[in-house]
């Protein structure tokens, strides 16, 4: 009856304004959306740049090329770092890149990308998709006028290049490294000299010794810029990094002015570059990391379980010295610790104790 009812009223109001919606309908169909995307990456770089590729050619291809989005390298446009304000000023309707970076307007933002000792990749969706994450990044990001979405991970990353073994935490004290979010806040506390730079002047800094050491990503990535050439020894794990979401930025002014199907496009090819770029990073990783070991002869090294104890000391000081900062950075810390504890729980259970039953 209900039913009924309702296509009949829908029939009679279709039949009252068929007319001009259908018009309208066609004229925006027909008008077409041109965007540019200024990424943090250089271009193409295999992962992060082509990633954001990805995203604009899902783009353009779910919408049947109503949207296409023109993809810019860092430098290209402008430069890596001054992504988040140019979206935010609308000079161009997308970015790519990672909340960490943007810690200068607030530190509040590195909760979005990752947390030393936090959240894997599979966990950091699960927070920001299913347990309050996304709202909170939203509101985060609202009154810069942009619009987040997490477009990509890098899964586990290792801990980074160094050209001296690291024994113990006192061999940290003194390094200049880079290492950006709060791994670098850890990484100072230890006595460390933690600089951001993007990472296409990662080689060239290590080589120089303008920098003692780097991390940039994993065995895929740090393959692609020959890290390798610049280093001794490779250790890992990426207790800084353990599971980086990438970010897509949208200018929300943009964003309004789009059709509610382009929307969910856009939102939705986020959502499948995010995943995919797991993926990817999980297939790749295992290959580059046998080509460092048996072609380039890389000293893979393992953090001593001390010097790892006292990172995830200072880590739990950092990020709970952060929640002091302000109302907002508090809620997200609340946010973020209850479902790490939960999701603890349950991962001890699960994952942890499959992976143990499953060890090589
Ligand atoms: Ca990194």
């Amino acid at each position: 009856m209900e039913r009924r009812g309702f296509l009949k009223n829908a029939g009679l109001a279709s039949a009252a304004v068929a007319g001009p919606l259908l018009v309208t309908e066609k004229a925006q169909a027909a008008k077409k959306v041109h965007w540019k995307m200024v990424t943090t990456w250089p271009k193409n770089f295999p992962g992060l740049g082509t990633g954001a590729n990805n995203l604009a050619k899902l783009i353009e291809q779910m919408s049947n090329g109503r949207i296409t989005v023109k993809v810019y390298g860092a430098g290209e446009l402008v430069p890596a770092f001054e992504v988040f304000d140019t979206v935010s000023r609308g000079k161009a309707e997308m970015g790519h890149g990672a909340a960490y970076y943007w810690k200068g307007k607030d530190e509040t933002f590195q909760f979005f990308s990752t947390v030393p000792f936090g959240f894997n990749a599979a966990e950091m969706n699960a927070w920001l998709y299913h347990g309050g994450g996304m709202e909170l990044w939203r509101e985060a990001y609202d009154k810069f006028g942009l619009i987040p979405m997490a477009a990509g991970n890098t899964t586990v990353q290792m801990a980074g290049w160094f050209n001296k073994e690291i024994k113990s935490l006192a061999d940290l004290n003194g390094l200049k490294m880079r290492i950006p979010g709060l791994g670098g806040e850890v990484l100072q506390r230890a006595g460390g000299t933690p600089v951001n730079l993007p990472g296409g002047e990662l080689f060239t800094s290590l080589k120089s010794g303008a920098i003692d050491a780097t991390e940039w990503v994993g065995p895929y990535n740090d393959l692609a810029f020959g890290l390798y050439k610049a280093a001794k020894y490779y250790y890992y794990p990426g207790w800084h990094e353990p599971g980086t979401t990438l970010e897509c930025v949208v200018n929300k002014e943009a964003f309004n002015k789009l059709p509610k199907d382009l929307q969910s496009i856009v939102l939705h090819a986020s959502r499948i570059v995010n995943q995919d770029m797991a993926a990817e990073y999980t297939a790749r990783n295992n290959a580059s990391l046998q080509v460092l070991l048996n072609k380039h002869k890389v000293n893979l090294r393992r953090l001593p379980d001390d010097v790892i104890s006292e990172l995830k000391k200072i880590s739990k000081d950092v990020v709970s010295d952060l929640a002091k900062k302000d109302a907002f950075a508090k809620k997200v810390y609340q946010s973020f610790e209850s479902f790490r504890n939960d999701v603890t729980a349950w991962h001890d259970i699960a994952e942890r104790s499959y992976l143990n039953a499953r060890q090589s």
